[in-house]
Protein backbone atom coordinates (compact mmCIF):
# COMPACT_ATOMS: atom_id res chain seq x y z
CA UNK A 1 0.00 0.00 0.00
CA UNK A 2 1.47 3.34 -0.76
CA UNK A 3 1.70 6.01 1.90
CA UNK A 4 -1.72 8.15 -0.11
CA UNK A 5 -3.34 5.05 0.26
CA UNK A 6 -2.58 4.40 4.03
CA UNK A 7 -3.30 7.97 4.98
CA UNK A 8 -6.84 7.52 3.17
CA UNK A 9 -6.79 3.75 4.72
CA UNK A 10 -6.34 5.25 8.17
CA UNK A 11 -8.51 8.51 7.77
CA UNK A 12 -11.51 6.12 6.74
CA UNK A 13 -10.47 4.01 9.84
CA UNK A 14 -10.80 6.20 12.35
CA UNK A 15 -14.64 7.86 11.26
CA UNK A 16 -15.73 4.32 11.01
CA UNK A 17 -14.08 3.36 14.52
CA UNK A 18 -15.03 6.72 16.19
CA UNK A 19 -18.68 5.87 14.45
CA UNK A 20 -18.87 2.56 16.48
CA UNK A 21 -17.27 3.71 19.53
CA UNK A 22 -20.56 6.46 19.62
CA UNK A 23 -22.92 3.28 19.34
CA UNK A 24 -20.98 1.19 21.66
CA UNK A 25 -20.00 4.04 24.49
CA UNK A 26 -22.59 6.36 24.56
CA UNK A 27 -26.09 4.92 22.93
CA UNK A 28 -25.02 1.57 24.72
CA UNK A 29 -26.16 -0.27 21.16
CA UNK A 30 -23.62 -1.84 19.42
CA UNK A 31 -24.41 -2.12 15.68
CA UNK A 32 -21.16 -4.73 14.48
CA UNK A 33 -19.64 -7.47 16.74
CA UNK A 34 -16.76 -6.86 18.93
CA UNK A 35 -14.68 -9.67 16.98
CA UNK A 36 -15.31 -7.01 13.65
CA UNK A 37 -14.43 -3.82 16.03
CA UNK A 38 -11.59 -5.54 16.94
CA UNK A 39 -10.72 -6.55 13.49
CA UNK A 40 -10.68 -2.84 12.37
CA UNK A 41 -8.62 -1.36 15.57
CA UNK A 42 -6.06 -4.43 14.74
CA UNK A 43 -5.93 -3.01 10.74
CA UNK A 44 -5.50 0.63 12.23
CA UNK A 45 -2.82 -0.48 14.28
CA UNK A 46 -1.09 -1.77 12.22
CA UNK A 47 -1.32 0.69 9.50
CA UNK A 48 -0.20 3.40 11.92
CA UNK A 49 2.61 1.23 12.81
CA UNK A 50 4.05 0.94 9.49
CA UNK A 51 3.39 4.76 9.25
CA UNK A 52 3.72 6.20 12.84
CA UNK A 53 4.32 9.88 11.80
CA UNK A 54 0.79 9.75 10.51
CA UNK A 55 -0.76 8.93 14.21
CA UNK A 56 -1.95 11.67 16.05
CA UNK A 57 -3.34 12.44 19.64
CA UNK A 58 -7.48 12.18 18.45
CA UNK A 59 -6.94 8.36 16.81
CA UNK A 60 -8.94 5.71 18.49
CA UNK A 61 -5.54 4.41 18.89
CA UNK A 62 -4.57 6.57 21.43
CA UNK A 63 -7.60 7.04 23.49
CA UNK A 64 -9.69 5.31 25.95
CA UNK A 65 -13.06 4.40 24.12
CA UNK A 66 -15.42 6.09 26.34
CA UNK A 67 -17.50 9.29 27.04
CA UNK A 68 -18.88 11.25 30.16
CA UNK A 69 -22.71 11.60 29.95
CA UNK A 70 -24.86 14.79 30.22
CA UNK A 71 -26.53 14.16 33.60
CA UNK A 72 -23.94 12.92 35.99
CA UNK A 73 -21.68 14.60 37.95
CA UNK A 74 -18.21 14.45 36.46
CA UNK A 75 -15.38 12.84 38.97
CA UNK A 76 -11.90 13.03 38.09
CA UNK A 77 -9.74 10.27 38.79
CA UNK A 78 -6.93 10.19 41.41
CA UNK A 79 -5.08 7.23 38.31
CA UNK A 80 -6.47 7.05 34.82
CA UNK A 81 -8.31 4.33 34.33
CA UNK A 82 -6.62 2.50 31.05
CA UNK A 83 -7.65 0.25 28.55
CA UNK A 84 -6.03 -3.13 27.84
CA UNK A 85 -4.09 -4.01 24.76
CA UNK A 86 -5.21 -7.15 22.92
CA UNK A 87 -3.83 -10.59 22.32
CA UNK A 88 -5.62 -12.85 19.77
CA UNK A 89 -3.46 -15.99 19.61
CA UNK A 90 -0.28 -17.48 21.55
CA UNK A 91 1.90 -15.83 19.08
CA UNK A 92 0.35 -12.78 20.69
CA UNK A 93 0.74 -13.74 24.48
CA UNK A 94 4.54 -14.82 23.61
CA UNK A 95 5.48 -10.83 22.06
CA UNK A 96 4.24 -9.69 25.36
CA UNK A 97 5.92 -12.20 27.36
CA UNK A 98 9.00 -10.92 25.25
CA UNK A 99 8.30 -7.22 26.11
CA UNK A 100 7.75 -7.69 29.35
CA UNK A 101 11.38 -9.75 30.14
CA UNK A 102 13.18 -7.35 28.34
CA UNK A 103 11.61 -3.95 30.07
CA UNK A 104 12.30 -5.99 33.49
CA UNK A 105 15.86 -6.99 32.48
CA UNK A 106 16.23 -10.71 34.41
CA UNK A 107 14.24 -9.67 37.47
CA UNK A 108 11.87 -12.77 38.57
CA UNK A 109 8.13 -12.60 38.35
CA UNK A 110 4.74 -14.87 37.66
CA UNK A 111 1.73 -13.92 35.65
CA UNK A 112 -1.62 -13.35 36.86
CA UNK A 113 -4.64 -14.63 34.82
CA UNK A 114 -8.05 -13.63 35.41
CA UNK A 115 -11.53 -13.90 33.53
CA UNK A 116 -12.17 -10.60 31.60
CA UNK A 117 -15.88 -10.10 32.95
CA UNK A 118 -17.87 -8.36 30.14
CA UNK A 119 -19.11 -5.29 31.81
CA UNK A 120 -18.54 -2.02 32.48
CA UNK A 121 -15.69 -0.82 34.47
CA UNK A 122 -16.25 1.10 38.15
CA UNK A 123 -13.75 3.31 40.01
CA UNK A 124 -14.93 2.53 44.00
CA UNK A 125 -13.71 4.93 46.95
CA UNK A 126 -13.75 3.79 50.36
CA UNK A 127 -12.97 6.38 52.81
CA UNK A 128 -12.21 4.79 56.46
CA UNK A 129 -13.62 1.69 55.07
CA UNK A 130 -17.07 3.33 53.74
CA UNK A 131 -17.97 3.47 50.37
CA UNK A 132 -18.11 7.01 49.79
CA UNK A 133 -17.86 7.46 45.50
CA UNK A 134 -18.61 4.99 42.76
CA UNK A 135 -17.81 6.66 38.97
CA UNK A 136 -17.63 4.92 35.44
CA UNK A 137 -14.48 4.98 33.42
CA UNK A 138 -15.81 7.57 31.46
CA UNK A 139 -12.72 8.65 28.75
CA UNK A 140 -9.91 7.19 31.23
CA UNK A 141 -9.24 10.77 33.41
CA UNK A 142 -13.16 11.90 33.82
CA UNK A 143 -15.84 9.48 34.19
CA UNK A 144 -19.63 9.52 35.93
CA UNK A 145 -20.63 9.80 39.24
CA UNK A 146 -22.76 6.78 39.54
CA UNK A 147 -23.06 6.35 43.53
CA UNK A 148 -26.25 6.20 44.23
CA UNK A 149 -26.53 3.34 41.69
CA UNK A 150 -23.73 1.41 42.96
CA UNK A 151 -25.43 1.57 45.81
CA UNK A 152 -28.64 -0.38 44.59
CA UNK A 153 -26.05 -3.51 43.64
CA UNK A 154 -26.12 -6.17 46.75
CA UNK A 155 -22.46 -7.64 46.30
CA UNK A 156 -21.46 -4.52 46.77
CA UNK A 157 -19.73 -3.85 49.99
CA UNK A 158 -20.88 -0.95 51.84
CA UNK A 159 -18.54 -1.11 54.97
CA UNK A 160 -15.62 -3.18 54.66
CA UNK A 161 -14.02 -5.49 56.99
CA UNK A 162 -11.08 -2.70 57.67
CA UNK A 163 -11.19 0.67 58.13
CA UNK A 164 -8.95 1.24 54.66
CA UNK A 165 -8.94 4.51 52.57
CA UNK A 166 -8.28 2.65 49.35
CA UNK A 167 -9.72 2.73 45.51
CA UNK A 168 -11.00 -0.26 44.14
CA UNK A 169 -11.69 -1.23 40.35
CA UNK A 170 -14.15 -4.09 39.73
CA UNK A 171 -16.35 -5.04 36.66
CA UNK A 172 -20.15 -4.11 36.89
CA UNK A 173 -22.26 -6.58 35.00
CA UNK A 174 -25.39 -8.02 34.51
CA UNK A 175 -25.92 -12.19 35.21
CA UNK A 176 -27.24 -13.63 31.70
CA UNK A 177 -30.33 -14.76 33.87
CA UNK A 178 -31.50 -11.44 34.66
CA UNK A 179 -30.07 -10.35 30.98
CA UNK A 180 -32.89 -12.81 29.49
CA UNK A 181 -35.41 -11.99 31.93
CA UNK A 182 -35.46 -8.07 31.39
CA UNK A 183 -35.15 -8.26 27.38
CA UNK A 184 -38.58 -10.81 28.00
CA UNK A 185 -39.66 -7.70 29.97
CA UNK A 186 -39.21 -5.33 27.33
CA UNK A 187 -40.26 -7.58 24.37
CA UNK A 188 -43.63 -7.68 26.19
CA UNK A 189 -43.60 -3.74 27.01
CA UNK A 190 -42.68 -3.23 22.92
CA UNK A 191 -39.30 -1.88 24.43
CA UNK A 192 -36.20 -2.22 22.40
CA UNK A 193 -34.14 -5.10 23.54
CA UNK A 194 -30.44 -5.00 25.10
CA UNK A 195 -28.13 -6.45 22.64
CA UNK A 196 -26.12 -8.12 24.96
CA UNK A 197 -25.34 -8.15 28.87
CA UNK A 198 -22.82 -6.00 28.56
CA UNK A 199 -24.81 -2.92 26.83
CA UNK A 200 -28.03 -3.94 29.08
CA UNK A 201 -25.45 -3.55 32.52
CA UNK A 202 -24.23 0.19 30.65
CA UNK A 203 -27.07 1.60 30.19
CA UNK A 204 -28.34 0.24 33.54
CA UNK A 205 -25.99 1.98 35.58
CA UNK A 206 -26.57 4.95 33.46
CA UNK A 207 -29.83 5.52 34.28
CA UNK A 208 -30.63 8.54 36.18
CA UNK A 209 -33.17 6.70 38.24
CA UNK A 210 -31.77 4.10 41.21
CA UNK A 211 -35.07 2.58 41.54
CA UNK A 212 -35.04 1.05 37.83
CA UNK A 213 -31.13 0.43 38.38
CA UNK A 214 -32.03 -1.66 41.82
CA UNK A 215 -34.52 -3.88 39.76
CA UNK A 216 -32.15 -5.05 36.71
CA UNK A 217 -30.35 -6.46 39.71
CA UNK A 218 -26.63 -6.15 38.61
CA UNK A 219 -23.53 -7.70 40.59
CA UNK A 220 -19.54 -6.73 40.35
CA UNK A 221 -16.77 -8.79 40.47
CA UNK A 222 -13.24 -6.35 41.60
CA UNK A 223 -9.97 -6.92 40.35
CA UNK A 224 -7.85 -4.26 41.41
CA UNK A 225 -6.38 -2.04 43.98
CA UNK A 226 -6.30 1.53 42.28
CA UNK A 227 -4.53 3.06 45.17
CA UNK A 228 -5.07 2.22 49.10
CA UNK A 229 -3.09 4.20 52.13
CA UNK A 230 -1.04 2.70 54.57
CA UNK A 231 -0.53 -1.10 52.92
CA UNK A 232 2.26 -2.28 50.94
CA UNK A 233 0.90 -5.38 48.34
CA UNK A 234 4.08 -6.72 47.04
CA UNK A 235 1.77 -9.14 44.49
CA UNK A 236 -1.68 -8.15 42.44
CA UNK A 237 -2.76 -11.94 43.80
CA UNK A 238 -2.66 -10.51 47.51
CA UNK A 239 -4.41 -7.92 46.61
CA UNK A 240 -6.90 -9.73 44.88
CA UNK A 241 -6.89 -11.86 48.33
CA UNK A 242 -7.22 -8.91 50.31
CA UNK A 243 -10.36 -7.63 48.49
CA UNK A 244 -11.77 -10.82 49.34
CA UNK A 245 -11.06 -10.81 52.62
CA UNK A 246 -12.37 -7.19 52.91
CA UNK A 247 -15.76 -8.27 51.40
CA UNK A 248 -15.44 -7.68 47.88
CA UNK A 249 -16.73 -10.44 45.55
CA UNK A 250 -13.44 -11.75 43.41
CA UNK A 251 -13.86 -13.99 40.76
CA UNK A 252 -12.67 -17.31 41.74
CA UNK A 253 -11.34 -18.25 38.52
CA UNK A 254 -7.81 -16.65 39.06
CA UNK A 255 -4.27 -18.53 39.64
CA UNK A 256 -1.07 -17.61 39.45
CA UNK A 257 1.01 -19.26 37.04
CA UNK A 258 4.86 -19.66 36.46
CA UNK A 259 5.49 -18.37 32.30
CA UNK A 260 3.44 -17.87 29.41
CA UNK A 261 3.43 -21.38 28.48
CA UNK A 262 1.05 -22.19 31.30
CA UNK A 263 -0.48 -18.81 30.45
CA UNK A 264 -1.35 -20.25 27.09
CA UNK A 265 -2.71 -23.22 28.14
CA UNK A 266 -4.91 -22.01 30.81
CA UNK A 267 -6.55 -19.60 27.96
CA UNK A 268 -7.47 -22.57 26.04
CA UNK A 269 -8.50 -24.80 28.63
CA UNK A 270 -11.44 -22.13 28.42
CA UNK A 271 -13.38 -23.83 25.61
CA UNK A 272 -16.79 -22.91 24.07
CA UNK A 273 -18.17 -24.90 26.79
CA UNK A 274 -16.57 -23.98 29.45
CA UNK A 275 -17.52 -20.79 28.95
CA UNK A 276 -21.54 -21.27 27.92
CA UNK A 277 -21.84 -22.70 31.23
CA UNK A 278 -20.15 -19.54 32.95
CA UNK A 279 -23.82 -17.71 34.52
CA UNK A 280 -21.97 -14.42 33.52
CA UNK A 281 -20.24 -13.21 30.04
CA UNK A 282 -16.54 -13.27 29.76
CA UNK A 283 -14.77 -11.83 26.55
CA UNK A 284 -11.07 -12.85 27.32
CA UNK A 285 -8.79 -13.76 29.70
CA UNK A 286 -6.55 -11.07 31.73
CA UNK A 287 -3.11 -11.23 31.73
CA UNK A 288 -1.58 -9.68 34.01
CA UNK A 289 2.30 -9.67 35.67
CA UNK A 290 1.95 -10.14 39.82
CA UNK A 291 4.76 -8.56 41.16
CA UNK A 292 3.79 -5.08 41.90
CA UNK A 293 6.90 -3.49 42.07
CA UNK A 294 7.61 -4.36 38.28
CA UNK A 295 4.77 -1.72 37.14
CA UNK A 296 6.47 1.61 36.95
CA UNK A 297 9.67 -0.04 35.46
CA UNK A 298 7.21 -1.34 32.69
CA UNK A 299 5.23 1.57 32.72
CA UNK A 300 2.04 2.61 30.51
CA UNK A 301 1.20 3.39 26.74
CA UNK A 302 -1.39 6.08 25.82
CA UNK A 303 -3.81 3.53 26.50
CA UNK A 304 -3.15 0.39 28.51
CA UNK A 305 -0.23 -0.56 31.03
CA UNK A 306 2.43 -2.63 29.54
CA UNK A 307 2.20 -5.41 32.22
CA UNK A 308 -1.37 -6.61 31.37
CA UNK A 309 -2.69 -8.13 28.36
CA UNK A 310 -6.23 -8.43 27.19
CA UNK A 311 -6.38 -12.38 25.57
CA UNK A 312 -9.68 -12.41 23.40
CA UNK A 313 -11.64 -15.22 22.02
CA UNK A 314 -11.90 -15.56 18.77
CA UNK A 315 -14.71 -15.22 15.95
CA UNK A 316 -17.08 -18.14 17.24
CA UNK A 317 -19.04 -16.26 20.00
CA UNK A 318 -18.76 -13.19 18.14
CA UNK A 319 -20.90 -14.56 15.38
CA UNK A 320 -23.47 -15.54 18.04
CA UNK A 321 -23.44 -11.83 19.56
CA UNK A 322 -23.39 -10.51 16.19
CA UNK A 323 -26.54 -12.95 15.00
CA UNK A 324 -28.24 -11.54 18.71
CA UNK A 325 -27.58 -8.03 17.40
CA UNK A 326 -28.77 -8.22 13.84
CA UNK A 327 -32.03 -9.74 15.27
CA UNK A 328 -32.42 -7.37 18.78
CA UNK A 329 -32.12 -3.69 16.57
P1 LIG B 1 -11.18 -3.69 26.82
O1 LIG B 1 -12.33 -4.60 26.61
O2 LIG B 1 -10.15 -3.66 25.78
O3 LIG B 1 -10.44 -4.02 28.19
C1 LIG B 1 -10.29 -3.21 29.31
C2 LIG B 1 -11.39 -3.44 30.29
O4 LIG B 1 -11.46 -4.80 30.68
C3 LIG B 1 -11.23 -2.74 31.62
O5 LIG B 1 -11.59 -1.40 31.53
C4 LIG B 1 -12.17 -3.53 32.48
O6 LIG B 1 -13.43 -2.93 32.40
C5 LIG B 1 -12.28 -4.86 31.82
N1 LIG B 1 -11.96 -6.02 32.65
C6 LIG B 1 -12.77 -7.11 32.84
N2 LIG B 1 -12.23 -7.99 33.63
C7 LIG B 1 -11.02 -7.49 34.00
C8 LIG B 1 -9.97 -7.98 34.84
N3 LIG B 1 -10.04 -9.17 35.44
N4 LIG B 1 -8.87 -7.21 34.99
C9 LIG B 1 -8.76 -6.02 34.36
N5 LIG B 1 -9.73 -5.49 33.54
C10 LIG B 1 -10.84 -6.24 33.37
O7 LIG B 1 -11.79 -2.32 27.10
P2 LIG B 1 -12.35 -1.14 26.35
O8 LIG B 1 -11.25 -0.21 26.08
O9 LIG B 1 -13.53 -0.68 27.07
O10 LIG B 1 -13.02 -1.70 25.03
C11 LIG B 1 -12.51 -2.06 23.92
C12 LIG B 1 -13.32 -3.27 23.49
O11 LIG B 1 -14.72 -2.98 23.49
C13 LIG B 1 -12.98 -3.61 22.09
O12 LIG B 1 -11.90 -4.51 22.02
C14 LIG B 1 -14.27 -4.17 21.53
O13 LIG B 1 -14.27 -5.57 21.74
C15 LIG B 1 -15.33 -3.52 22.38
N6 LIG B 1 -15.98 -2.48 21.57
C16 LIG B 1 -16.91 -2.88 20.68
C17 LIG B 1 -17.57 -1.97 19.87
C18 LIG B 1 -18.61 -2.45 18.90
O14 LIG B 1 -19.16 -1.63 18.17
N7 LIG B 1 -18.93 -3.73 18.88
C19 LIG B 1 -17.24 -0.60 19.97
C20 LIG B 1 -16.28 -0.21 20.88
C21 LIG B 1 -15.65 -1.15 21.67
Amino acid sequence: MSREQATARIEELRSIIKKHDYSYYVLDQPTISDYEYDQLMQELIALEAEYPDLITPDSPTQRIGGTVLEGFEKVAHRNPMLSLANAFGPEDLRDFDRRVKSLVAGEAFEYVVELKIDGLAVSLIYENGVFVRGATRGDGEVGEDITANLKTIKALPLILSKPLTMEVRGEAYLPKREFERINQEREQAGEPLFANPRNAAAGSLRQLDPRIVGKRNLSIFTYAIGSIEGETIPTHSQGLDLLHELGFKVNPERRVLPDIEAVIEFVQSWTGEQRAALPYEIDGIVIKVNQTHLYPRLGTTAKSPRWAIAYKFAAEQAETILRDIIVNV
